[in-house]
């Protein structure tokens, strides 16, 4: 029989791992060297760094007092679970549009609150249409609230959530984002984009690691919220009020998490904050991009539409590629993609955000030659499109 320890000895593990997912993303050593001591969870020290890290949220949010940051155990989806639950009063009715899976939970969230809500479906790797939107909140005058997945991470699909954010308030309604893939990076000003609420996670584009989610919401629209949440434990107001008259969290916070985000935050600060992550991004984004056409991968979204986020290519169409294979094979040279399929047409997701650099996007793609070289493909061109 063999022990825990022998097991874990067993798996053959490359030295160095980077991560090219669009979450949990790569980390920088400094970040994990951040978790290298125990907290007092109901310290004054580990109160501050609530605090600390609550406040430079609101910033790269671009508020202060008018608005509120709560955060709570779980991963993204939790947050995004505790925001819609929060912020929709019970007798509410949800637009929500969908062109990928995070829009699709969204829908399977609601149907297991028994929330009301509508569906507007779009095609896997188009953007949802700004005017479908319109279209729907003119026709259906019940609804109260639209979210929007800003990017669809599934297909890395960019949603044009300033426009539609504008056709939401326009009609009277109120906004939830799901920005989990992209606050931290992209230009969401809370006064611009005036929503109800916002959510996203420590472990995309804030580069921490993964096991809270953040919301942030006007100050009134929290005090508002009292009473519309069906769990205990996702009660976004409660833990807002608490945070506000403590400082505490409702139930053992993730301190590791937390010391990491705190260390993220300074380094995203330090980096020049989400304009310059962004930009670095985008230099990755296009480093990717060039290495993986320049090699005959053809990507899912055209070029002019894809987020600096994470791009889907198609498989190649040669018989001889096989996903398992090609995904273990990079993975023993180092390389972390996505193991599996999430788009309706075949396709293999690299991203270009965490803590990589231009020169990680071209180490990537010269895997991927390498890999599909040893399965015995040289042309990398994926089926035609029916
Ligand atoms: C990552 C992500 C989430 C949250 O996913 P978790 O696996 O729960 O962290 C939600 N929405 C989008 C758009 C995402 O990219």
């Amino acid at each position: 029989m063999t022990s825990f320890a022998d097991d874990d000895e067993d798996s053959a593990r490359p030295k160095s791992l980077r991560l090219y997912l669009p979450g949990p993303v790569t980390t920088d050593p400094r970040v994990r060297q951040a978790m290298a001591r125990d907290w007092g969870v109901w310290d004054a020290e580990f109160r501050a760094l609530t605090e600390r890290v609550r406040k430079y949220i609101l910033k790269v949010a671009g508020v202060e007092q008018t608005h509120g940051c709560v955060l709570v155990q779980g991963s993204g989806s939790f947050g995004v679970e505790a925001m819609v639950q929060t912020f929709l009063p019970r007798d509410g009715r949800l637009l929500i549009p969908v062109n990928g899976k995070y829009g699709e939970r969204i829908v399977s969230i609601c149907e297991k609150l028994g929330r009301d809500h509508v569906v507007l479906h779009f095609p896997q790797g188009e953007a949802v249409d700004p005017v479908a939107v319109d279209k729907a909140l003119a026709a259906d005058t019940a609804i109260t609230h639209a979210i929007l997945v800003h990017c669809e991470t599934s297909a890395g699909t960019i949603n044009p959530l300033e426009e539609i954010a504008r056709i939401i308030k326009a009609r009277g309604r109120k906004v939830l984002i799901d920005a989990v893939s992209t606050f931290g990076a992209f230009d969401l000003d809370a006064k611009r984009l005036g929503y109800d609420a916002l959510a996203t996670s420590p472990n995309k584009c804030f580069e921490g690691v993964p096991g809270c989610a953040i919301v942030v919401a006007p100050v009134e629209v929290l005090r508002g919220a009292t009473g519309n949440a069906q769990s205990h434990s996702l009660d976004l107001a409660d833990q807002w009020s608490q945070f506000e008259a403590t400082g505490q969290w409702r139930f053992t916070p993730p301190t590791f998490v937390m010391a990491a985000l705190g260390e993220a935050l300074r380094l995203h600060e330090a980096e020049g904050g989400s304009a310059a992550r962004l930009d670095r991004y985008r230099r990755n984004h296009q480093a990717l991009a060039d290495a993986m056409e320049g090699q005959g991968f053809v990507p899912l979204v055209p070029r002019a539409e894809q987020a600096p986020v994470v791009i889907s290519y198609r498989d190649p169409a040669d018989p001889c590629f096989d996903f398992g294979r090609f995904y273990t094979g990079l993975r023993d040279l180092g390389f972390m993609i996505y193991p599996g399929h999430l788009t309706e047409i075949p396709t293999f997701r690299v991203a270009c955000i965490g803590a990589l650099n231009p020169q990680d996007m071209r180490d990537v793609a010269d895997a991927i030659r390498q890999v599909c070289n040893e399965m015995g493909i040289t042309d990398f061109a994926p089926a035609p499109l029916l």
